[in-house]
């Protein structure tokens, strides 16, 4: 049974790789601070590198930690926890660059006429086809018109989603 992910861990995943977004997970299910070495015992990772993750994770203010001297040892403890508030600004700006991404599309969608090859699924720009004389370059069949109003549809639904989601976070 695989549960399903947050997508803020795979967007640490992406930024900092397995072992920081295994962690990162770890301290995102719990509300509380978490010692580096009951991460590690937790996770079955080395404390070494729990620990050099944890500071790469902080160096992304995706995680903060609280110092504590033990009063036996009088070594230092180190209680980590989640920056929440950096966590929704990453995620923030991660819609917004995912929402210019699908508005520049969506431009590109509307402002060119495409054809298809019928044969493979090759799709061209009217200036493309034009300069292959509207036979496709890789199997030399002609060109037909190809009506993109699904693919303007679709964006333009994604890009609505996503601008309503953003309005709802900030306010
Ligand atoms: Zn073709």
């Amino acid at each position: 049974m695989e549960t399903k992910e947050d997508p803020i861990v795979r967007i640490v995943r992406l930024m900092l790789g397995e072992v920081a977004a295994k962690i990162f997970e770890h301290l995102y299910k719990n509300t509380s601070e978490i010692r580096d070495d009951e991460i590690a015992e937790a996770l079955d990772f080395k404390l070494n590198s729990v620990r050099r993750n944890l500071y790469l994770l902080s160096e992304h203010g995706l995680v903060t930690y609280r110092r504590v001297r033990s009063k036996e040892t009088g070594w230092y403890m180190y209680y980590w926890k989640i920056n929440r508030e950096s966590v929704q600004s990453i995620i923030n700006a991660r819609k917004h660059m995912v929402l210019k991404k699908l508005k520049e599309r969506l431009a590109y969608e509307e402002n060119n006429a495409f054809y298809i090859c019928p044969l493979d699924g090759s799709r061209y720009t009217f200036d493309e086809a034009l300069e292959n004389e509207f036979k496709c370059s890789r199997c030399g069949a002609g060109l037909v018109y190809y009506d993109n109003a699904d693919i303007v549809n679709y964006l333009k639904e994604r890009i609505r989603k996503l601008e309503k989601s953003l309005k709802q976070k900030s306010s």
